[in-house]
């Protein structure tokens, strides 16, 4: 339940809605100092008309960016994701000497957390990135497998979802009886809150 989720997620998963109701990739980022405060929050820009380079607009990336890293001890933040960091994001907040890390749903698509324990250079690093798994990783990926159906019927492959499909079949199944009315574009349109579309995924 929403209710549940402490004021870090909420505030991630807030920002994965806004890139939901822009067409973007529906993933949002945010960064907490040691004492709980919110430095930045920011969501996949892919689809938003402004954005040059559509590939490398992720929610991470960008709110790591956007961190000024002399006014904040940077090793003790945490960034909070609604989606496991791809190669870029990784390597950003690896580079951006982030420590902690936390990620709603694995990403078996492009997830690539798993070099923080395989790649010599940083496996050194002691870094102290995991998952929350169990209901946010169930919204999360049954949100981008609502975004994924968009895109194949636009004509994209259905490679992505399938990997979805085999990390959960219920979030896959729950994004498609979604998706059969389009309710989440309705609800994005409507401007409702994320809260509310996340217990209602969670109660279907
Ligand atoms: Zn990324």
């Amino acid at each position: 339940m929403w209710k549940d989720l402490s004021r870090e997620w909420q505030t991630a998963f807030e920002e994965a809605w806004l890139a939901f109701g822009s067409g973007s990739i529906p993933i949002g980022a945010a960064i907490f100092d040691e004492n709980g405060v919110l430095l930045v929050r920011e969501h996949n820009r892919s689809n938003e008309p402004e954005t040059l380079n559509k590939n490398i607009s992720h929610a991470e990336a960008n709110a790591i960016r956007r961190i000024d890293t002399s006014a904040c001890n940077v090793r003790e933040v945490t960034l909070y994701t609604t989606m496991e960091p791809c190669p870029m994001c990784m390597g950003t907040a690896v580079m951006s000497n982030i420590k902690r890390l936390r990620y709603a749903a694995r990403d078996p698509y492009c997830g690539c957390v798993h070099i923080k324990d395989t790649e010599p250079y940083i496996s050194g690093k002691g870094l102290d990135y995991t998952t929350a798994g169990g209901e946010p990783e169930l919204v999360q990926l049954t949100i981008q497998s609502y975004h994924e159906l968009r895109c194949i019927e636009r004509g994209c492959g259905d490679g992505v979802l399938r990997q979805f499909a085999e990390l959960s079949p219920r979030a896959v199944d729950i994004a498609r009886e979604l998706y059969a009315d389009r309710r989440l574009d309705s609800y994005a349109a409507q401007g409702r809150p994320f809260a509310d579309v996340y217990d209602e995924i969670l109660a279907i």
